[in-house]
C-alpha cells in the first residue's frame, strides 16, 4: 500500500473506497503505518470529512482490529449505555444491573476518565478487591451467569481504536464527528450488541458544547449503528450542572448504592429509568415508554438489581464485606469543607465544568493517561438549580486530601454557583429523543 498516495486523497477531499480503508486499518493495527503518517491523514480526515460509506467501513474494520466478545443463542437480548461523558454521570453504575434484572444481558465495556469527565472504571476501581480488567473469556462468562458486567477493554478489543484515540488526543484531531463515531461505535459492535442507547451530552462539562453539536453527532451514531445491525436510540441530555449531588469517583459509589436503594437525587434516577426504558421499547419488551418505565420502576422497587449489583461486584472481585464497611462512613478522604451560601433565594447555577476542573485539580481526575488519581476525593451535597437555599446553608461539601487543597477547591467552588431572587426556569435533563426516522 502507499499510503502516502492516500493521505494526499484525502488531503484533496476525495473518497477513499472500501478496500483502502481496511488496508489502512490493518496496516496501521500491524505497526506498518508510523504515527507521523497517521497523524497527518488523521488531519485530513479532520478537514476533510469522510462519507457515511466511509465512515461506515472505517468504523468496521477498526471493530474487527482485534476479538469481537461472542455469546452463546440465549433469549435475553445483549444491550448497553454508551455515554459521551460528564461530570458526576455514574449512570452506568446502577443501570448495568437493573438491565440485567429486566432479563437483558449487559456486556458493558467502560473507559477511565480524562480531563475533567469522570470515568466508570476509575469509580469502580474504589471498591475494594474490584477487578476491571477480566480477560476476554471471563468477561463472556460473567455475562451469561450474573448478566451483566462493568469492565475495561481487553488489550484484544479494538486495538486500532487504542492508537488512534491515543493519537489524535494529542494531534488536535478528536472533535471530527465520523473519528469520534467511528470510535465509539467500533468499540460498541465489538460486544455484539442487539440494542444500544447513548446518552450524547451537551453543555459547559460535555464533549459536545451545544445542543445542536451533540444532535449532529447523535443523528450520525443513531444512522450508523442502525446500519451495522445494532438497534440505536440516542439521548441529548443535559451537561450544564452535574448529574446528582456527588461528583468523585468514591463518592459517586456511593450515590450509586443510594439509587440501587430506590433513594439518591431524581435527576439520577431519572436517567437511569429513562435508559433502560428505551432499551425494553428497542427490543420489542415493552410496546411503550410509558409501559416500559413503570416496568422499570417495578424492577428498581423491587430490591432486585440492589442484589444483582453485589452479585456483580462479586464476581468481579470484590470484597462486599469491606465495601459495606466503607459504604457506612461519611467520608474517607482526610478533610471535608463545607461551602455555604452567602445569600437567600434559589439556586440558579450549579457550573459542571467549574466543578470537574476542581474535583481533577484536587487529583479526583488525570491530567494525562498515566496520572493516577485519588478515588476519594470530590463533592457532595450539592445544592442544584432550581432549590431554594437561606444564607449559611451548604451548598456543597468538600472532600480533600488536606486543607490547603480543600480551600482552593473551596475558593474554586464558589464560583461556581449562583443565587437569584427568582427561580430559575427549569432545563429539562434529557432535552431530545433522536431516533431512526420511521
Ligand atoms: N469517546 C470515544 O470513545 N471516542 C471518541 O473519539 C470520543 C469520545
Amino acid at each position: 500500500m502507499n499510503f502516502l498516495s492516500l493521505i494526499e486523497a484525502k488531503r484533496d477531499g476525495q473518497t477513499l473506497d472500501a478496500a483502502q480503508i481496511k488496508e489502512v486499518i490493518a496496516a496501521y493495527t500491524a505497526g506498518k503505518i508510523l504515527d507521523y503518517q497517521m497523524a497527518a491523514f488523521l488531519m485530513a480526515v479532520y478537514f476533510r470529512g469522510l462519507t457515511r460509506a466511509e465512515t461506515s467501513t472505517l468504523t468496521l474494520a477498526m471493530r474487527d482490529s482485534g476479538d469481537v466478545l461472542r455469546f452463546p443463542e440465549d433469549p435475553r437480548p445483549l444491550v448497553d449505555k454508551h455515554s459521551t461523558g460528564g461530570v458526576g454521570d455514574k449512570v452506568s453504575l446502577p443501570l448495568a444491573p437493573v438491565l440485567a434484572c429486566l432479563g437483558f444481558r449487559v456486556p458493558m465495556i467502560s473507559g477511565r476518565g480524562l480531563g475533567i469527565t469522570g470515568g466508570t472504571l476509575d469509580k469502580l476501581d474504589s471498591i475494594p478487591g474490584f477487578q476491571s480488567l477480566p480477560p476476554t473469556e471471563r468477561i463472556t462468562e460473567i455475562v451469561q451467569t450474573v448478566g451483566c458486567i462493568i469492565c475495561g477493554q481487553t488489550a484484544r478489543m479494538v486495538p486500532a481504536d487504542k492508537g488512534l484515540y491515543a493519537l489524535r488526543d494529542v494531534t488536535a484531531t478528536v472533535p471530527s464527528i465520523p473519528l469520534i463515531v467511528a470510535s465509539i461505535l467500533s468499540k460498541k459492535l465489538a460486544e455484539s450488541l442487539h440494542a444500544l442507547v447513548l446518552d450524547v451530552k451537551f453543555g459547559v462539562a460535555a464533549f459536545m458544547p451545544t445542543q445542536e453539536k451533540a444532535r449532529e453527532l447523535a443523528q450520525t451514531l443513531v444512522a450508523l449503528g442502525n446500519e451495522c445491525g445494532v438497534n440505536t436510540r440516542a439521548l441529548l441530555t443535559n451537561m450544564q450542572t452535574p448529574l446528582g449531588r456527588a461528583a468523585g469517583n468514591w463518592l459517586e459509589v456511593k450515590e450509586s448504592v443510594l439509587c440501587l436503594d430506590g433513594l439518591g437525587p431524581n435527576d439520577l434516577r431519572e436517567l437511569v429509568l429513562a435508559c433502560a426504558a428505551h432499551l425494553l421499547v428497542q427490543t420489542g419488551k415493552a410496546k411503550t415508554l410509558d409501559v416500559a418505565r413503570r416496568q422499570t420502576e417495578d424492577c428498581l422497587a423491587s430490591g432486585k438489581p440492589r442484589k444483582k449489583w453485589d452479585e456483580m461486584l462479586a464476581a468481579q472481585g470484590a470484597d462486599l464485606a469491606a465495601l459495606s464497611r466503607k459504604l457506612a462512613l461519611d467520608h474517607t478522604a482526610p478533610v471535608v469543607v463545607e461551602l455555604k451560601a452567602t445569600a437567600s433565594g434559589f439556586v440558579s447555577r450549579c457550573d459542571a465544568r467549574i466543578l470537574g476542573e476542581a474535583i481533577r485539580d484536587l487529583g479526583g481526575g488525570r491530567f494525562t493517561k498515566e496520572s493516577g488519581i485519588n478515588y476519594d476525593v470530590g463533592v457532595d451535597a450539592l445544592a442544584k438549580p432550581g432549590e431554594a437555599i437561606q444564607a449559611g446553608a451548604v451548598l456543597a461539601r468538600i472532600h480533600a486530601a488536606d486543607h490547603a487543597q480543600a480551600d482552593a477547591a473551596c475558593a474554586r467552588l464558589k464560583t461556581a454557583f449562583g443565587i437569584s431572587a427568582k427561580n430559575p426556569v427549569a432545563e429539562p435533563l434529557i432535552a431530545e429523543i433522536i431516533e431512526l426516522p420511521k
